[in-house]
């Protein structure tokens, strides 16, 4: 067995290098990856974004890549969860289990987490890693590893409804029809919401939107999203409204368009400074929330995917091999409005 990584030599350069087998502790398991889809947040590393954040003389060279599946071709002499053959999603944060935070079950919010592809924390892009095994998820044989890279992704969709409470009949606005935006799109489906409204600003991504189950959508280039909603709600707005495009603008409409009483649930990542009126949340007696990551969302990911309840795989927009992962990052990167979601087939 011959071991490569991908390794970010510097900004928007890959090279792929020969590198050691991992060596497998007794808690561990040994991972033949076999799928890695692209994330925002390692699109940020490949342009030289996240340099603000991760020095670049400290970050690089860097291996990116959190979203996994593989197959078990190895497992420490403690490891009883899974077994070798099985094929696996990985989960990308690995929390310590001690802290106050982990103990009461919000390991997301782990001060200590290990998180793949965050500066130190190397990422999986190589064709072997080894891994805790209790952040390691069996998963069915109708499912393929492709769609176990998916669960990442799908974990904060599942994380932003469930924050949301979204049940049977709730109407929602997902701001932001990307990756997080759809995601969260599937899994409001999959809790019953019944108005699923999606805004952005590429039309591919709106059409992607309505395949997918979204009942309007706006195209907020061409038209004010915030009439529009308004329009298509007889002037109520919505129970709960998913800020998911990172973008202080999408961030300030929230409160013009959550309906008395609903609530705001704030996914994207937004880095600058953002307009928000408080006055128009306490008017409605609205409810403003926030999700950092996830906890406890890969088994009901993994559930939603194998039963056919949701199907993780329609964002997929781009595949590559692994030869191919610097062309992958590109497209990913360079044609965000004909790309939703590029995936690596590393084997
Ligand atoms: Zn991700
Ligand atoms: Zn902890």
């Amino acid at each position: 067995m011959k071991n490569q990584a991908v390794v970010m030599t510097d900004t928007r350069v890959f090279e792929i290098q020969d590198v050691p087998m991992p060596e497998i502790g007794d808690d561990e398991v040994g991972i033949a990856v076999k799928d890695v889809s692209i994330c925002g947040s390692d699109m940020h590393f490949f342009d030289g974004g996240a340099y603000s954040i991760f020095p670049k003389e400290t970050a690089l060279p860097f291996v990116l890549g959190h979203e996994v599946g593989g197959e078990v071709y190895a497992v420490g002499k403690n490891v009883k969860n899974v077994k070798i053959g099985d094929r696996v999603a990985v989960e990308p944060g690995v929390p310590c289990g001690k802290c106050d935070y982990c103990r009461s079950g919000r390991y997301n919010l782990c001060p200590d987490v290990v998180f793949l592809a965050t500066p130190p924390v190397q990422g999986a892009l190589k064709r072997y890693i080894s891994y805790p095994a209790h952040s390691v998820y069996t998963i069915p044989d109708n499912m393929s590893t492709m769609e176990a890279a998916l669960c990442e992704p799908l974990s904060v969709g599942l994380s932003a409804v469930r924050t949301g409470e979204v049940t049977v009949g709730s109407s929602v606005v997902i701001l932001g029809g990307g990756c997080i935006g759809l995601c969260t799109l599937l899994a409001a489906k999959a809790y019953g919401a019944t108005r699923i409204i999606v805004t952005d600003l590429f039309d591919f991504h709106l059409e992607k939107a309505l395949e997918l189950g979204a009942t309007d959508v706006v195209n907020s280039k061409n038209e004010d999203a915030v009439a529009k909603i308004q329009e298509l709600t007889g002037g109520k707005g919505v129970d709960v409204v998913f800020e998911t495009a990172g973008s202080p603008y999408t961030a300030a409409q929230t409160s013009e368009i959550v309906g008395r009483g609903g609530t705001i649930i704030m996914v994207g990542n937004i880095m600058q400074e953002t307009p928000f009126s408080f006055r128009n949340m306490y008017k409605k007696g609205a409810t403003l929330k926030s999700i950092f990551r996830y906890c406890n969302t890969y088994p009901i990911a993994i559930q939603a995917i194998a039963s056919g309840r949701i199907d993780v795989k329609k964002i997929v927009s781009a595949e590559f091999d692994f030869e191919h992962s610097q062309a992958a990052f590109e497209e990913a990167t360079d044609n965000k409005v004909n790309c939703v979601k590029a995936v690596i087939h590393v084997e």
